[in-house]
């Protein structure tokens, strides 16, 4: 029987990148002869042309589909909503800006159908194109991440890989708003081959991301895979306790030994000080889980779709 492939492009303001993927991409298509095709390219409210090209696209070729949500939702939201509208057999998630080289899914195909793999994964194994600072917060963040989450997250894995419907399904029932993909990816289990690539740069545009939108992105998906900081306010409190005791007792017998003249104001704003700074940290993590728990208790979509394929067709 004929299996077909659903190809989930997330695009944000890609509208270089978005004609030499598409040739890429059926390049790619014509070497599987025996393979069906969906690409279902999500416009996350881009605001250059990016959505023309897509609702010309989806006219002159019908493997083509598109989903335009209404404002900008993230890449999550984008990847839920591929794989919530896929069809296929297979699903597979790939950059627009070809640094997920499109002929690797030949291969990923290949070991899918031949063994009993449920999903061929990718990490880039360099980083180059990277700034210093990138790179450096990158190998730390992997580093804190995989000692304090009991999910593991691969070191430089990307969202491109190739799933069975099987496991998109399993994807598909975490119904979670905060959405770190990553990590749900590693959580549902299955079996999981690794491919490892030398990292590509863009061809054209650039990236969506900055310093603080990755910091915020890392402290999601820590707060989200892992509750050890909320260890860290317990385990403070009780050093502060134990570290104050001895100051008591310390005070109570210099008292004893040579009455108490008044001094040390300094010491005791310093300590003041130090002491708030370590609530008000420990507080601050506790909003964060609150924060988390608040949105998921809203309830909201986790993206607002304006218009697909079937408005033009
Ligand atoms: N992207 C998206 N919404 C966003 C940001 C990015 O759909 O808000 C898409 C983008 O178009 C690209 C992919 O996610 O296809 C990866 O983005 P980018 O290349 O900027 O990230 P990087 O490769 O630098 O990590
Ligand atoms: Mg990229």
């Amino acid at each position: 029987m004929e299996k077909k492939i659903s190809v989930i492009v997330p695009c944000y303001n890609e509208e270089e990148s978005l004609p030499i993927f598409y040739e890429e991409i059926n390049k790619v298509m014509k070497e599987m002869k025996k393979v069906k095709f969906e690409l279902i390219f999500i416009n996350d409210g881009s605001k250059d042309r990016t959505l023309e090209i897509l609702r010309e696209l989806a006219k002159q070729d019908k493997n083509v589909r598109y989903i335009s949500f209404s404002r900008n939702f993230g890449k999550e939201a984008g990847i839920l909503a591929g794989l919530e509208a896929s069809v296929g057999d297979y699903v597979c998630m790939m950059d627009v800006d070809l640094q997920d080289p499109p002929h690797l899914l030949i291969e990923m195909y290949q070991t899918l159908e031949n063994s009993d793999y449920d999903c061929v994964a990718t990490r880039s194994v360099s980083r180059n194109g990277y700034s210093f600072f990138r790179k450096l917060f990158t190998k730390w963040y992997y580093k804190i991440i995989n000692k304090i989450s009991k999910t593991p997250i691969v070191d430089g894995a990307r969202d491109f890989r190739l799933m069975s419907r099987q496991m998109v399904d399993a994807i598909l029932s975490l119904k979670e708003y905060n959405r770190y993909s990553k990590g749900i990816f590693s959580w549902v289990g299955f079996k999981t081959k690794w491919l490892t690539f030398e990292n590509i740069e863009r061809v054209a545009g650039t990236t969506k991301w900055n310093f603080w939108k990755l910091f915020a992105y890392s402290m999601e998906s820590i707060i989200g895979f892992s509750t050890v900081p909320l260890l860290i306010s317990s385990i403070a409190g009780i050093l502060f306790c134990i570290v104050s005791f001895i100051m008591i007792l310390f005070i109570i017998i210099k008292t004893l030994i040579f009455g108490d003249p008044v001094s040390g104001w300094p010491s005791t704003i310093c300590i003041i000080f130090f002491v708030s700074g370590v609530q008000l940290f420990c507080l601050g993590i506790m909003g964060q889980y609150l924060s988390k728990t608040y949105l998921e208790v809203k309830n909201r979509p986790v993206y607002i779709i304006k218009e697909t394929e079937k408005d033009v067709k």
